[in-house]
């Protein structure tokens, strides 16, 4: 593995840069570096439209629909430096999971329909997967679609959609032959979330914030050309999806600016007049998760130099969502301790734009203890950690 980046790579990082540090408004980076995982839906949507503009709304698609036609370097150099400049993360959903399903998938009309305004961020959308009953063991799902002439009528109960109460549509696992084995009885339908029969009800989490949803479909009738293709195939393609649900998982970008942020407070809070990163302790914490993010990254190299040769991501991506929500975890936990009593007032409402009140304690202690509660679950979505250690075991290690 050749880890220098030729001249015209560094030349396309250049201008990655460039890009990113001139078109980024202010606001959004500042309120993005604060609190990387609670950027606005309304900042998510305007920084989409500034990069579909420049045509870098969806790298990751074929160049027919959108895409850059960029190479994995490219790729690697463009995620690396759009993480250390602090850009919102763009909506997943619609770009990188349910898009690659329908160019790939899709009928003529759903590509027609859909990819424009998801690319150019005009349309918002949410994963109605899981449900009460049926989150890991996702082939148990109930939600029911019997078809009614041209329509499916779908009656069910989705649960932990992030972000359905912003969204225009929602890719949907539901079950259309309850007699066939659990995985072949399955169809993926696109339903628009404006359909009489949905009822949205907010879960508001641990951070006091809403973000997660229960969605209550009630006689919803969706036309049967909403479904991507086969009836009863729907597994193959929720398995595709969740494959491309776990690319740039690792966050490497964004766990080194947490470094630098820890470092930062570290070296600024004072105990008894000494300042943390002082502490020979600390300080060693502070390396093993640095080490630990330098192995991620190397591992993350090396699938991108699987993918640059043809070869696909394989099985070995379950260590990437493994490590960097572990280590993100790790870093939230030190940034806490590092705020000491500063960490303990929460006011829920820190972070929103319009609170006229100053922050309780340094302004580098902002948003740091939401950051932590909210990201507490980012080892259970997208297939918990304990299901990633299956995969390994099974198809890395053979056991
Ligand atoms: C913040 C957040 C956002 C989410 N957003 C969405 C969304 O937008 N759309 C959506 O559809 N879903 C979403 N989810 C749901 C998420 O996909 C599920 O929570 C996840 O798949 C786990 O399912 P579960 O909660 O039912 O837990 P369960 O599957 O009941 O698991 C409970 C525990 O048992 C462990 N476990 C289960 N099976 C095994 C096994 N075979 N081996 C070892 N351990 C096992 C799990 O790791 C976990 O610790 C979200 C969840 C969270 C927390």
């Amino acid at each position: 593995m050749d880890l220098v980046f030729s001249p015209d790579e560094l030349a396309f990082r250049d201008e990655v840069k460039d890009f990113l540090a001139t078109k980024l408004p202010e606001q959004i980076r500042l309120r993005t570096r604060l609190a990387p995982s609670y950027v606005a839906s309304e900042d998510t949507v305007a920084w989409q439209k500034i990069l579909y503009a420049q045509g870098w709304g969806a790298p990751n698609w074929p160049v027919e629909h959108g895409g850059t036609g960029w190479n994995a370097v490219q790729k690697y150099i463009y995620d690396a430096e759009y993480q250390a400049a602090d850009c919102p993360r763009q909506s997943p959903f619609g770009i990188a999971m349910v898009a690659p399903v329908i160019y790939t998938f899709g009928s003529e009309d759903q590509k027609a329909q859909h990819l424009g305004p998801i690319i150019s961020g005009n349309a918002l959308w949410c994963q109605g997967y899981s449900e009460p009953g049926s989150g890991s063991d996702l082939a148990s799902l109930q939600t029911r679609a019997v078809r009614d002439g041209e329509d499916y009528l779908v009656n069910g109960h989705k649960i932990w959609t992030s972000h359905a109460h912003h969204a225009d549509w929602m890719f949907c696992l539901v079950r259309t032959d309850p007699e066939a084995k659990p995985q072949r009885g399955i169809s993926f339908l696109l339903i628009d979330m404006t359909t009489p029969g949905i009822t949205v009800k907010p879960i508001i989490s641990m951070d006091g914030h809403h973000y997660l949803n229960e969605v209550f479909l009630d006689n919803v009738r969706v036309p049967a050309t909403n479904r991507i293709a086969e009836e009863n195939k729907g597994w193959t393609y929720a398995k595709f999806l969740l494959g491309h649900e776990r690319t740039g998982i690792a966050g490497v970008g964004k766990s080194k600016r947490k470094i630098e942020r820890l470092k930062d407070v570290a070296g600024t809070e004072r105990n008894d007049g000494r300042a943390l990163l002082e502490d020979a302790t600390f300080r060693a914490r502070i390396g093993r998760a640095e080490v630990a993010l330098r192995a991620l990254e190397y591992t993350s190299l090396r699938i991108m130099a699987r993918e640059s040769a043809g070869q696909g991501p394989g099985p070995e991506a379950s260590t990437l969502k493994i490590s960097g929500t572990e280590i993100e975890q790790t870093l939230n936990e030190l940034l806490i301790e590092a705020m000491a009593y500063y960490a303990a007032p929460y006011p829920a409402d820190a972070l929103d734009p319009e609170r006229n009140e100053p922050p309780i304690g340094p302004d580098h202690g902002v948003g740091l203890m939401q950051e932590h509660l909210l990201r507490r679950a980012a080892t259970i979505y997208g297939g918990s950690n304990e299901i990633q250690r299956g995969i390994i075991a099974k198809a890395v290690l053979e056991l």
